[in-house]
């Protein structure tokens, strides 16, 4: 049951290229807003019964309900101005536009450039920032994929033992939320706060704690 479910909203996808569309709900509105409203854009891969968005600001994986994708998409494809013609490779440029609140606080987005391919397996959805002077005929080759994140280190000026193995240790990796990992024992633990003034090598990450 829930797998034909799951495969039910892949098929309403494939309808939506063909033409049909599916409104905007609250949480697809959240979804799409994550996609157009930051300038950095995301890489979006949709398959039956899996959402996975990977966005310029926090390039980790972020899942989806599968419900949401052929709302989003027919969203995208009417701001495309893309209806009932075969639209298996699409590019666009779309916005500035503002979406009406469904459920869901109204929000809006600047010009962005989208790549849509589809087959019947797969869709993948690319969201960048572009300029407002841009044409479609300006569509070029796809951008860069959007790559897993850096891995961020903060450095300590005194040793920080391990609350696990009570390894002490000056540099450490940094996950998001503020997590720690030694080096020894593999284990996490929270960062102290006492020596936040010491971050020498964190990296800025706008997106941390932001994340669905
Ligand atoms: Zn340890």
């Amino acid at each position: 049951m829930a797998l034909e479910l799951l495969k039910d909203h892949f098929a309403e996808l494939l309808w939506v290229f063909a033409g049909r569309r599916v409104p905007l709900d609250g949480m697809s509105s959240k979804v799409l807003r994550f996609m157009l409203e930051r300038p950095e854009g995301c890489d979006a891969v949709l398959e039956p019964g899996r959402i996975e968005i990977r966005f310029g600001w926090h390039p980790a994986r972020h899942r989806y309900q599968p419900s949401v994708a052929p709302r989003i998409v027919s969203y995208l494809l009417d701001l495309a101005k893309t209806r009932g013609e075969t639209c298996s490779k699409l590019r666009a440029v779309i916005g500035p536009a503002s979406v009406p609140a469904i459920n869901f606080p109204t929000w809006s987005f600047e010009t962005r450039r989208i790549w849509i391919e589809q087959s019947d397996l797969k869709v993948v959805i690319l969201v960048r920032s572009a300029e407002a002077t841009e044409s479609l005929e300006s569509t070029g080759a796809l951008p860069e994929p959007i790559g897993f994140p850096a891995p961020v280190f903060v450095e300590f000026s005194t040793a920080v033992a391990c609350p696990t193995c009570s390894a002490g240790g000056t540099v450490f990796r940094e996950f998001d939320g503020g997590f720690l990992v030694c080096g020894n024992c593999g284990g996490s633990f929270a960062k102290p706060e006492w020596d936040a003034a010491e971050q020498a090598v964190a990296a800025d990450d706008p997106a941390a704690g932001k994340s669905e």
